[in-house]
C-alpha cells in the first residue's frame, strides 16, 4: 500500500469524521428516545409532585428537552390543584413555564393558554387574562367555548357591557344559549345605564337589541316598562310589565311596586286586583296576596280584605301573611266574629306545626322531631330545642 498523498489524507480524515459523527448521532438519538421512554414510563404522580411542592422542584420538572402531551396534561392538573388551593402564583409560574415552550403540540398550546388565562382571572390580573382570552377566541380552536365564557365573565365583573356587545357585534362569541342569554343581559345593563342618564332613545335601541338576541329576555320588557313609566306613559308601562310577567312570573316581586303605581295612576283598580289575584293563585307569593289585601283596604273594603286573607291563609299558611292579617285587624280596628277567630286559630296552629322545633348543635340541621343521632352530620346527642 502506497502512502496517501496530501489530498488523499484530507479525504481519509473527512471519511473518518463522517463515520464518527454518524455513530455519535445514532448513539445520541438512541439515548434520547430511551430517556424519553423512561420519562413516559416514570411520569411522576400528582401526589409526588405536590409532595415536592417547592419552586425549585417545579422548575426542575419542566427543565426537560422534550415534553409529551401526557406530561402537559399532568402539569395542567397540577396547576389546577394549585389554583383551587388559592396558590395562583404557583399555578401561574407553572403555566407560564409551559406556555413559553416552543415544542408543545397545537392542542396543548391552547390548553395551557386557557389555564394561564384562568389563573390571571383568579389572581385579578384582568388585563393579562383579557389578552389571552381574545387570542384564544381568534384561534377558534377547541378552547373557543370556554374562552368565550370566561371573557364574557371578565367583562361582567368589570361591568364593561359595551365590550361584550362589541364582541357580539363582530360575531366573535360562540353561539351558545348560555352566552346569548348573558349578552342580552349585558344589553339590558347598558340600556339601564343610558336610561339612568336620561338617554331614553339610545336606551330603547339597546333594549330592542336585547330582545333580538334573546326574545325571552323578560328584563328587557321590564326596562321598557320603567322607561315608559318614567316618561309618563303608565298604560304602555303596564303592557310591558304584563308581557315580562308572562315570560317570567318570578319577576313579579321586582316589578310589583311600580306596576301598582301605574295601574293606580290610570285608576284601574279592577285591572290591578285581577292581576294580583291571578298571580297569587298561580304562584302563591305571599307579598302579592298582602299587596292585594292592602289595596282592598285602601278602597274601603277592609272587611272583604280580611275575609280574603283568612280564606287564602287557611290554604297557604305563612308567617308574613299572618302578620299582615293581624296588622290589618289592628289598623282597621276590625272586630272578628267567632268563626273568623276560629280561622285565625287554625291558621296559627298550622304555621306552628310546620316550624322546626329542633336544631343540631354540630351542623345546624333543622328537624321537626327529635333524633338521638343527627340525620345530617351523624353526630350523637347533638339535637337540641330550636329557639
Ligand atoms: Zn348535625
Amino acid at each position: 500500500m502506497t502512502l496517501p498523498s496530501d489530498i488523499d489524507w484530507v479525504m481519509f480524515l473527512l471519511l473518518v469524521i463522517a463515520i464518527a459523527c454518524g455513530w455519535m448521532l445514532g448513539r445520541f438519538q438512541g439515548g434520547r428516545s430511551a430517556a424519553l421512554r423512561m420519562r413516559r414510563d416514570t411520569l411522576p404522580s400528582i401526589d409526588f409532585l405536590l409532595a415536592e411542592n417547592n419552586d425549585g422542584a417545579l422548575d426542575r420538572l419542566l427543565d426537560v428537552t422534550e415534553i409529551s402531551d401526557e406530561a402537559v396534561e399532568l402539569y395542567l392538573n397540577l396547576g389546577r390543584i394549585f389554583r383551587d388551593k388559592g396558590q395562583t402564583e404557583k399555578s401561574i409560574q407553572l403555566h407560564q413555564n409551559l406556555f413559553s415552550r416552543t415544542d408543545l403540540s397545537d392542542k396543548a398550546q391552547l390548553d395551557v393558554e386557557l389555564e394561564l388565562a384562568t389563573d390571571f382571572l383568579r389572581a385579578g390580573l384582568l388585563d393579562r387574562a383579557e389578552r389571552l382570552l381574545i387570542d384564544l377566541i381568534e384561534e377558534e380552536g377547541h378552547t373557543y367555548n370556554q374562552a368565550s365564557r370566561l371573557l364574557v365573565q371578565l367583562y361582567e365583573e368589570e361591568q364593561e357591557w359595551q365590550s361584550i356587545l362589541e364582541l357580539h357585534k363582530k360575531s366573535k362569541l360562540q353561539d351558545l344559549p348560555e352566552i346569548t342569554h348573558r349578552v342580552a343581559q349585558a344589553a339590558c345593563e347598558y340600556a339601564n345605564e343610558l336610561f339612568k342618564k336620561g338617554d331614553y332613545l339610545d336606551s330603547h335601541q339597546y333594549l330592542k337589541l336585547a330582545l333580538r338576541i334573546n326574545p325571552l329576555c323578560a328584563r328587557a320588557n321590564i326596562l321598557f316598562a320603567q322607561v315608559a313609566s318614567n316618561q309618563g306613559e303608565p298604560k304602555e308601562a303596564i303592557r310591558c310589565y304584563l308581557k315580562a310577567l308572562k315570560q317570567d312570573s318570578n319577576a313579579m316581586l321586582a316589578v310589583l311596586p311600580d306596576m301598582m303605581k301605574c295601574f293606580i295612576k290610570i285608576d284601574d283598580y279592577k285591572g290591578l286586583d285581577k292581576q294580583l289575584e291571578s298571580h297569587w293563585q298561580s304562584n302563591h307569593a305571599v307579598e302579592v296576596l298582602v299587596a292585594r289585601v292592602k289595596l282592598l283596604a285602601q278602597q274601603g273594603r277592609q272587611q272583604y280584605g280580611i275575609e280574603v286573607l283568612l280564606t287564602e291563609l287557611f290554604q297557604h299558611p305563612s308567617n308574613q301573611g299572618f302578620f299582615a292579617l293581624v296588622e290589618m285587624v289592628v289598623n282597621e280596628k276590625a272586630v272578628l266574629n267567632s268563626s273568623q277567630l276560629m280561622s285565625v286559630y287554625d291558621i296559627l296552629r298550622r304555621i306552628v306545626e310546620t316550624e322546626y322545633k329542633y336544631v343540631c348543635r354540630s351542623c345546624g340541621f333543622k328537624a321537626t322531631e327529635h333524633y338521638w343521632r343527627c340525620p345530617s352530620c351523624k353526630d350523637w346527642a347533638s339535637i337540641s330545642a330550636a329557639h
